[in-house]
């Protein structure tokens, strides 16, 4: 069973834990720490042969298209993460289409092919966002990854199918692949990445996914450069915000390691194909991810 693994490619300073501390005007002058996460991340997968896929914001693609180049050329996925990590109901309906396009163009520019999937900003597609589905199914995407169907105070669609399920939109279908969740006590727990990678033991995480496999169904991970940069300066935040965003830094390495001594791992897209809900590439095509 081959399970989906991705990287949200953004900075430290752009994540919505630490947004008041950085404008948005500022980000240019924040020295970068993107190569750090990087380099760890890419020899990582190198080391045990594992493609993934790497949403990219389109504000990094356009400042380091050669992370962009570096994933391409080691096969893996790149993709979409919108352009500069806005919440979707910030972005707004009327300017979603705009946002898309200008990240599309970044990615081209860096030497991607045309991204087929799509992950928003913070799981920020939700019952107020949906009608993002069907501007990503005018502009041709594939798949979307931003559903997190778990209960929690800002995003989360709790009652969503948590496999892989497809939606109808007026522009045609999109493939909907949330990241992994346990169902325990009648709801739906997040064990597929970011601050809850940390903070719960790997076990859970384990067992979660050999779960799945019994079940025939593959999980998806979402992690961040970032995470994989303890020596990040430390900024000043709420407790609570400094605590999710720096807990466990220094176990996000090993612990990916880890699972992929464990179990497989492939880009969102060899995993789609894998489970029928996307076709094979055409033979001779630009891979992008496709062995
Ligand atoms: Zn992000």
């Amino acid at each position: 069973m081959l399970h989906a693994l991705s990287f949200d490619v953004e900075e430290y300073f752009q994540v919505a834990n630490l947004r008041h501390a950085f404008r948005r005007e500022d980000w240019d002058a924040v020295p970068s720490r993107l190569a750090v996460g990087m380099e760890r991340i890419l020899g990582a997968l190198d080391r045990h042969g594992a493609h993934a896929t790497f949403f990219f914001l389109g504000w990094i693609a356009e400042r380091h298209p050669d992370w962009v180049r570096r994933c391409l050329d080691a096969g893996h996925e790149v993709a979409s993460h919108g352009y500069e990590h806005e919440f979707l109901w910030d972005i707004g309906e009327e300017h979603l289409e705009q946002d898309l396009a200008r990240t599309e163009q970044a990615l081209a520019a860096a030497g991607a092919p045309r991204p087929e999937g799509f992950r928003a900003s913070t799981f920020t597609l939700t019952e107020r966002t949906w009608w993002a589905f069907e501007m990503l199914a005018k502009r041709g995407y594939r798949y979307d990854s931003s559903v997190h169907p778990v209960a929690h105070p800002v995003y989360g669609v709790p009652g969503f199918e948590p496999g892989i399920s497809t939606v109808e939109t007026p522009a045609g279908a999109v493939v909907e692949f949330p990241v992994a969740t346990w169902r325990a006590l009648g709801r739906n727990w997040p064990v597929g990445g970011g601050g809850y990678f940390r903070l719960f033991p790997l076990a859970l995480t384990r067992r979660a996914l050999r779960r799945l496999e019994r079940e025939g169904r593959p999980g998806g991970l979402y992690l961040h450069p970032w995470e994989f940069d303890p020596e990040q300066p430390r900024v000043p935040a709420p407790a609570s915000a400094r605590f999710r965003h720096r807990v466990n830094l220094s176990r996000t390495l090993p612990r990916l390691e880890r699972l992929l001594g464990e179990f497989r791992f492939g880009s969102y897209r060899e995993v789609l194909v894998e489970q029928g809900a996307l076709e094979p590439r055409e033979p001779g095509r630009a891979s992008g991810g496709a062995r």
